[in-house]
This record gives C-alpha cells, structure tokens and sequence, in this order.
C-alpha cells in the first residue's frame, strides 16, 4: 500500500516511475522543471487524440466518460453508473481509481459473459515492448477492483491499410494485437515491486540522485531532458557522430566528459570520430586532398533541390497509407556556368493530392542537363517513391535521380569543422560555413513543422489570412534550404588545402 500522503499515481507517472524514478519524483512535485511542449511533440500529442477518437467509432453504441482529467473522481462514478447498465456495449475512457493509482481505459469492451476486454489504442503502426507495462497497470486496478477482464488488447494502426477515400474502413484501418499474457506477466510479477520502489522514492523529502543515461531517451525521450542535461562542456562527447550510448558512458565512467580530454590514442573511435577528435583538439578544420576533386563532379547548370513531406497518420490522399511520406513542396536554385543563380518553387495550397502538380511541375521547371544537387539521399529516395506511384511519369523521375549529387555525403566524408559539434545536416553545417546565413529568423525553422503546418493551412476550417500566412512562411523556408546548399556550395569551392 502507498504511504497515506503519497501523490496519486497515473498510467503516465507510472510509465514515468518505470523509466526514472527522479523523472517521476519531478513529475509528481517539480513539474516546472519539464522542457516546453514543442509544436513537433503537440502535433504528437494531437496525432494520437485524434487517433483515439477514431479507435472508438470501431465500437458501435459504446459510450464516453465525458468528464476531463482533472474531474478524476466525477468520472469514476459516471463510470461506475455506466458499468452497471448493459445496454452499453463499450465503455470510452472509463475512470477507475484503486490504491492511490487513477487510470483512464481507452475502451473497454463488454462481453456476453459479463467480462471486459481492455483495448489501450496506440498511434503507432505496430505493438511495441513499452506498450506492455501500459496495458499492466490497467490491468493491475481493474482486476484490483475485481472486474474481470478477459483479454487485454493493443490496438494500432495497419500501416499496410489503403485508403480508398470517403469514410475510413476501421476494420482494415486498425489492427488488435492480443497482449492479454504479456500484460498480466507483468502485472503480476513486475509492477507490484516496481510501485513499492516508486512509493518510496516518492515518500522521500529529497530528488532521487539518477544519474543520466541511455534511460533518459528510452523508451521515450523524457519531459527533463534538458533540466538534467544542462551542457557544462563545449565539445560534450555525445557530440562524436554514431557513437554508441554504450562508448559514451564508457568514456564518461573513466571521467571523459569533453571531447577535448579524449586522449589520441582512445581505443574504439572510428576513423570520422577520430577526426572530429583532431579537430576540436586542434581547434582546426579538416580538408580532404579530395574535396576540390569531388566538386568537379558537379556540372553547370547547377540544379539545388529540395522537397518538403508530410505523413499523416491518417492518410488523406486516394492510394496512400497511413504515415506514407507524401511531398507537397519543392524549392530549386538554378546556377549557371557562368555563375548566375535563379529560383523556382512549387507548393500544393489546396487538399487535393499535391503528387501529380508537383511533379509536372519539377519537370518543367528542372534543367535538362547539368547535376542535381541535394543535401542528403533523400531527395532521390522521394522522386524513386514518385516514379512508383506516378507511373506516367517513371522514365523522366528515374533520369532525374541518375543525376542527383548528395551534397551531405561529400561533407561528411571531405570536410569537417569544429562547430559541426558532431552533425552534418544542414542546419549544423551553415552556421560553420555562412555565419551571417540561418534560419532563426523563419517562422518555420524545421521540417517537421513545416509538415505540421502544411496539414493545417489544406485544413478547410483554416481562415484566409492565416493560409497566406502560412503559406508564405513554409516558401520561405524551403526556399532557405536550398539558398544554404548554393552558399554551402560555394563556401567548398574556395576552401583548398
Ligand atoms: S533526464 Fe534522465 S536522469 Fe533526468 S529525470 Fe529524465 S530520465 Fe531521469
């Protein structure tokens, strides 16, 4: 039993305790000290409500627990009026509340034996390990209650689902994964040790003294990161490219906190991380005899290209699948022989599928010569995609992807400067390479966002004005990402050894 005065737990502070007891304790009584929800992490948030809402319609004549979750215990008597009345085949959102732990059930399905399934609805596109500890706990209250529970299932999204428009078939849509053994494993010989140590940690006056690890991003990346990872140090050594958690905290166990302390002769770095050593040691830049080699493989006219995709859980487009990644955007700076540079771009503003415009479009605009230069593979990944899904425009997509130079790999293999700390993207790089050149003053900063932003200007409830905004913004960052890859470009050009 907790102590008298313990917080209430939930299924997210248990998740919490599971992960990090210091995450829970700070969740329970510091929780200004979380990292601001994101507007990535929100749309996360959004992604699975929505998802959840749709789950439920798969329950015909079921009924929702209306009340919110700060109304706990109003909910746990609506509930228990509801349970009560067997005309109502499925419970939504049920509140039950046993030994000082509070849970909402996503569904809860009544059986003719008078049993329940418990159906937790997860926005993933399969079941996952972490998941099991969830349904537990579910599991834990209700058969504490002594409601009897049947089978516990997780319910996810089928992402091999074809969306034939109208109305989704749910049936197809979502797939129930039979967890009801792995569940009750650990509900029985898990969870009750678990929530002995998390009712003492929180019993204590004091923050539990958790070191940070590879727990602090497993399984998800927690709410105190930044509270707890507070750089002391420039050039941390999680700043050395692929290294694994394991070689990090290898290196931290034996003191090593800045990449500046990793001695020249450090067993287990690879040759990029190596040279990353050097150079922040040396506080100096790394040329490859090859760079200027490598550039000449670029011919004029230089086409810089660069698309922009969103993947909705819940696919929108005739054909696609959930989570498909679908372009809707692309920008492309064109740099003549003779030096010369102009811009062209193409952004979907309306809901119909952006694929067929946007190809036409690139087609057209694309000379039909000359390297096209793109900051990483993916750029061909989605045109390889395209060509699949637009048969009629295979043949002129694959000969584009025959000319595509990935301008991300030339870096990372030729050219390495301090300030990287560690990453080549783009965003990494330019600062580095054009330090008047950055994104900080876009309204978008970030794919993902402009992924986000794109779903909500198409939105037919979106207002005018705010759809020219938005708009506006997202071709001003697209069009950034390629203007950083012209002056990253030429930055290389004039770098010799
Ligand atoms: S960041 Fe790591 S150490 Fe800090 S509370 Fe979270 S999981 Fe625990």
């Amino acid at each position: 039993m907790p102590p008298g005065n313990s917080p209430q737990l939930s299924k997210t502070r248990f998740m919490a305790g599971l992960q990090c007891l210091k995450r829970l304790y700070l969740e329970c009584y510091d929780r200004d000290l979380a990292d601001p929800v994101d507007e990535t992490q929100q749309a996360i948030f959004d992604t699975g409500t929505g998802v959840g809402e749709l789950a439920r319609e798969r329950f015909p004549n079921g009924l929702l627990v209306e009340e919110r979750y700060f109304e706990h215990s109003q909910a746990v008597r609506t509930t228990e009026k509801v349970m009560s009345d067997a005309s109502v085949t499925a419970i939504f959102e049920g509140g039950f509340a046993f030994e000082k732990i509070r849970i909402r059930v996503d569904i809860l399905k009544r059986n003719d034996d008078e049993s329940f399934d418990l159906i937790e609805v997860k926005s993933t596109t399969s079941a996952k390990s972490e998941h099991i500890p969830d349904v537990a706990i579910q599991l834990h209250v209700l058969e504490g209650l002594g409601i009897p529970v049947r089978q516990a299932y997780l319910m996810h999204i089928n992402n091999e689902y074809v969306y034939q428009g109208g109305a989704y078939d749910l049936e197809e849509l979502f797939s129930l994964q039979d967890v009801t053994e792995e569940a009750r494993e650990f509900a029985s010989n898990v969870a009750p040790d678990e929530l002995v140590q998390m009712w003492e940690a929180l019993d204590k006056d004091t923050v539990p003294a958790v070191e940070t690890g590879p727990h602090c991003t497993k399984p998800y990346r927690c709410p105190f990161y930044g509270h707890c990872h507070q750089q002391v140090t420039e050039h941390p050594v999680s700043d050395l490219p692929r290294a694994s958690r394991k070689f990090i905290e290898e290196l931290k166990g034996s003191g090593i906190e800045d990449i500046r302390e990793i001695p020249a002769d450090q067993p287990g770095l690879n040759a990029l991380q190596q040279r990353v050593r050097d150079c922040v040691v040396t506080d100096s830049a790394f040329v490859s005899q090859e760079l200027q080699n490598r550039l000449r493989e670029i011919t004029a006219p230089i086409s810089f290209l660069d698309f922009e995709t969103f993947n909705p859980a819940l696919p929108v487009y005739v054909g696609t699948k959930p989570y498909q990644a679908v372009p809707f955007q692309w920008s492309l700076h064109i740099k003549s022989s003779s030096g010369h540079v102009t811009h062209e771009e193409f952004l979907c503003e309306d809901d119909e599928d952006p694929r067929p415009a946007l190809v036409k479009s690139l087609l057209n605009a694309i000379p039909p010569d000359g390297t096209i230069v793109a900051y990483s593979n993916y750029e061909q990944t989605v045109m390889k995609r395209l060509a699949t899904e637009l048969p009629a425009f295979e043949e002129p997509l694959l000969a584009l992807c025959e000319r595509i130079f990935d301008l991300l790999q030339l870096v990372r293999e030729e050219y390495y400067h301090p300030q990287f700390h560690g990453s080549f993207s783009i965003k990494s790089v330019l600062p580095a390479l054009v330090p008047e050149m950055g994104y900080g003053d876009l309204e978008i900063q970030h794919g993902l966002i402009a992924a986000i932003d794109f779903g909500r200007m198409v939105a037919a409830d979106t207002p005018a004005d705010e759809k020219i905004k938005t708009r506006d913004a997202l071709l001003a960052y697209c069009q950034r990402d390629t203007e950083a890859m012209v002056r990253v470009f030429d930055v290389l050009c004039s770098i010799h050894v």
